[in-house]
């Protein structure tokens, strides 16, 4: 079986059909979370629209992602979004760092369009410092982005999910749409636009063994890190209808050890330059997110978690637990029974 075959057999029901307007009026979700701002603690309002969702997905998709589920099969309409705002505008409480995600792309006309978009970021000027967002590198353009510098009184980040600077690891294994070449580019785009940039990177991506994602995360810092502000390493977690699902239930993929991502932070620290090197693991320590023995998860989870708030990676290296040595035999397995 290659990745493309079973990428096939994963990919066909995986589409929402249209959604009544009930939904279309809700946002998906909408929590606080601890973040920096420079050496600054500070709180971040992360809301997630429901909308069209991302084309690629339509497409093809990406082999480890699910966020089709949480979306409208058709566009959302201005008066839609304005509600889902308002909904979200009822529980913001200025917090300085604000990030507002699509399950796709946030520029892309077909799920928000240009003044529903203008008006999103617009609602945390003078309040927010910072506000965030994600899209793919074709939409990161000049016109996208100038109506959103002048909606917001701070500063803009825009963050892209580069994943991996290996053509091979992006393209076949990843199944982005997209080259690495790309998503340099466009990061270099915004950045002459006066735009923060955040690159998101995989650990883990399927196909590869453990030690070999720890390896394609430490280069791709390296190479990332010439282009972008921040750096995010984002392990796998098992995601329903993907790729990396029906490997997992097959018994030919486990989400990344977290022994694996404080190697890959450690390793990416020294090779990271002037960019921010963080992580905030999803679903970290469960069965279907990044976990190591169950004893020492908690403990390694907020060590990671300091770190990165803190940009000080050199207490990682104390951490220790006895299921570190099977993680070391674990290094070179390879997935069983797929032609990568
Ligand atoms: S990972 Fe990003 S580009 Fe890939 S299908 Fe999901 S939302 Fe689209
Ligand atoms: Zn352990």
């Amino acid at each position: 079986m290659t990745p493309e075959s079973v990428g096939r057999s994963v990919a066909r029901d995986r589409h929402p059909e249209p959604a009544p307007s009930g939904e279309a009026r809700r946002y998906v979700g909408q929590w606080v979370e601890d973040e920096a701002i420079g050496p600054d603690r500070v709180r971040a309002f992360v809301l997630i629209l429901r909308t069209r969702g991302c084309y690629w997905a339509d497409v093809k998709g990406c082999t480890m992602c699910g966020y089709s589920k949480d979306t409208l099969g058709r566009s959302a309409t201005p008066e839609e979004l304005a509600e889902q705002l308002s909904r979200a505008l009822a529980r913001y409480h200025d917090e300085p760092y604000v990030k507002v995600y699509t399950s796709g792309s946030f520029l892309d006309d077909r799920e928000v369009d240009p003044a529903s978009r203008a008006a999103i970021v617009s609602a945390f000027s003078g309040k927010a410092r910072r506000f965030l967002f994600e899209t793919l590198p074709e939409f990161a353009q000049p016109e996208g982005i100038g109506p959103l510098k002048d909606a917001f009184a701070g500063e803009l980040e825009v963050a892209l999910g580069l994943e991996s600077t290996d053509p091979t690891v992006l393209g076949r294994f990843i199944n982005k749409g997209s080259s690495p070449a790309e998503y340099l580019a466009a990061a270099d785009r915004l950045s002459a636009l006066g735009v923060r940039t955040k690159a998101y990177l995989l650990l883990k991506p399927p196909y590869l063994t453990e030690s070999e994602a720890v390896a394609d995360v430490v280069r791709s810092v390296r190479e990332a890190a010439q282009h972008f502000d921040a750096i995010s390493v984002n392990p796998v977690h098992i995601q329903n209808g993907t790729v990396v699902e029906w490997l997992y239930h097959r018994g030919r993929y486990r989400p990344p050890w977290l022994w694996s991502l404080v190697d890959a932070l450690r390793e990416g620290a020294a090779v990271r330059g002037g960019s921010r090197l963080v992580s905030f693991p999803t679903a970290g320590g469960l069965p279907r997110g990044p976990h190591n023995c169950g004893e020492c998860d908690a403990r390694v989870l907020a060590a990671v978690q300091e770190a990165s708030l803190a940009q000080e990676f050199g207490p990682l290296d104390a951490l220790d637990c006895g299921c570190r040595a099977e993680w070391r035999t674990t290094l070179a397995y390879a997935p069983l029974g797929v032609e990568a």
